[in-house]
């Protein structure tokens, strides 16, 4: 651009290294040579690493890799010619792994006068980043790196924004939570897509809330690490053969994962696939259900799903793990609340566990849990005791919280309420049920009282009573109930009365039947 003679003048080059500053880029690999020599200059002015390599090959995969690394495109500078030629290499392993890079070769002076200046850069950057990540060249014309602008004349557009965040249509959600909750052998699979998502957070969670065993493909090894109890890394080929549902978390059912094909897995394995570019679902198999979208969204999709209200066995134990003293005594009784209880609730300590033992008794569960207390005294004062009841278990020796609240021991009672031995029904199908005849004729003889409020039985002696429904009340009663030492406590937990069984059809309320 020509212009007024008195006004700063700055060269294409500097330009081009700003507009790189401007899009957050901070590395830049390459091979300098004519026209782009400058580039690289000016770029480590700018405070931009350069790192000069012997290849245009290996400055291309160190520049892709800085943008699975980092949330920015690496860049890699080649000069025309052989230098982009080499550069292939790079572009296409960058493309085939999903990974943003951004490719500047200078070539040969443009013939025509001006173009728009660098408007091409942040495009570059963006379509290098958003939707599926990959590789994205930008032609420099040599007489643009050298070109002299006024400094007024130049406009850096602002640093692209990070990709926007799709999530999954919500009825696919519902779909796949229902698929996965059905599952037999379930088995998640992680991929590179969920390392370059930043999923480990809410992934991990998945797989401890939901107790799923993981198989990381080799470049998706460390999203949960691999010591990590759940991960059957050691068991691959069984662990690929022997499931039944199967998520894929950003990988590709490709040969490295055998093509998704029998023999490496059951003929009628239900995948369910996640991934943010439309034209992957459903290459190779024909998924149970697809998930379009960011890995990280959707697994949170996923997760408040599975948290739906009313909260199952699994939400209940895992919220109380978390905030369980490492010290404390477990008491449990029930069935499923003491079977599923088993495996979440942690031990550290020998003889720290007290449950229905060799003859399944219930109704053992308070008197240990006073025993417990009592001995605490004398041993570690401060030591705490939580008893973990089913509803039906409670009902044996429910009284006993008279005993409690009479020698005051700070007990933490939770009753994991389903309205029924081994399950129940909520309160609206009781209703329903009671309209077919007398409740001894048509009640289901597994079911208990809907919603009974057993935290009343411990108000009514002077110990704290709360009643919860959902996870945030669950996590604020039992940090309360733990945080106080002076009081007993009971939280009656409402849960899915039929939480680990799929929807029944209620044989018994047909009129045929009556
Ligand atoms: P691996 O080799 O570990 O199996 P692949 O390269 O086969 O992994 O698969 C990675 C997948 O992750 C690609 O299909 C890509 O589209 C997808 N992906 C990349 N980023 C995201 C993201 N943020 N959300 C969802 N999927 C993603
Ligand atoms: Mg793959």
């Amino acid at each position: 651009e020509r212009g007024n003679r008195d006004e700063e003048q700055v060269p294409g080059a500097k330009v081009i290294a700003q507009a790189l500053k401007t899009q957050g880029v901070k590395y830049m690999f390459g091979v300098v040579g004519i026209p782009v020599t400058e580039i690289a200059f000016a770029a480590q002015e700018l405070g931009i690493r350069y790192v000069g390599m012997r290849n245009e090959q290996a400055a291309c995969y160190a520049a892709s890799v800085v943008g699975y690394l980092t949330d920015r495109p690496g860049v890699c500078l080649v000069t025309s010619g052989p230098g982009l030629i080499n550069a292939l290499s790079g572009m296409a392993n960058a493309n085939m792994n999903c990974w943003p890079l951004l490719v500047i070769g200078g070539s040969c002076e443009r013939s025509q006068e001006t173009m728009g200046a660098f408007q091409e850069l942040p495009q570059a950057v963006r379509s290098s980043m958003y939707g599926r990540p990959g590789a994205c060249y930008v032609d420099m014309p040599a007489d643009i790196v050298d070109l002299k602008v006024n400094v007024s004349s130049i406009k850096y557009v602002e640093c692209c924004m990070p990709p926007p965040v799709s999530m999954a249509e919500g009825s696919a959600v519902c779909m796949a939570a229902s698929v996965l909750r059905n599952a037999k052998q379930p088995l998640i699979i992680i991929g590179k897509g969920a390392a370059y998502a930043r999923a480990e957070e809410a992934v991990r969670k998945l797989v401890e809330q939901c107790k799923l065993p993981f198989l990381p493909t080799p470049m998706g090894k460390g999203v949960i690490p691999d010591n990590h109890p759940n991960c059957v890394g050691a068991a691959r080929s069984r662990a690929l053969q022997l499931a039944d549902v199967i998520v894929l978390f950003g990988a590709r059912l490709n040969w490295i994962l055998h093509f998704g094909l029998p023999p490496r897995f059951r003929p009628d394995v239900k995948f369910i696939q996640v991934d943010i570019c439309a034209e992957e679902l459903g290459n190779n198999v024909r998924p149970a259900v697809t998930l379009l979208g960011d890995i990280n969204a959707v697994t949170k999709q996923e997760l408040a799903s599975k948290n739906s209200l009313p909260m199952n066995y699994f939400t209940v134990f895992y919220h109380v793990q978390e905030q369980l003293p490492k010290d404390c005594f477990v008491v449990s009784e029930g069935a499923n609340t003491m079977d599923i209880g088993r495996t979440v609730l942690q031990n550290y300590l020998p003889r720290h566990r007290l449950d229905a033992g060799t003859f399944g008794t219930m109704g053992v569960g308070l008197g240990f849990a006073i025993a417990a207390a009592v001995v605490a005294k004398d041993r570690n004062p401060g030591q705490r005791v939580i008893c973990v009841e089913g509803d039906s278990a409670f009902g044996f020796s429910g009284l006993e919280v008279e005993t409690i609240c009479r020698y005051n021991l700070p007990i933490v009672l939770l009753v994991v309420n389903n309205n029924g031995i081994y399950q129940g029904f909520n309160a609206d199908t009781w209703k329903e049920m009671l309209k077919f005849g007398d409740a001894t004729f048509v009640a289901p003889p597994l079911s208990l009282l809907p919603n009974a409020h057993y935290e009343q039985v411990m108000t009514a002696f002077g110990g704290k009573g709360y009643f919860v429904q959902t996870p945030e009340e669950l996590q604020k009663c039992l940090s309360q109930s733990l945080a106080d030492t002076t009081k007993p406590s009971l939280i009656n937990i409402m849960i899915e009365p039929q939480a680990t069984r799929k929807p029944q059809e209620f044989h018994w309320l047909t009129r045929s039947n009556i």
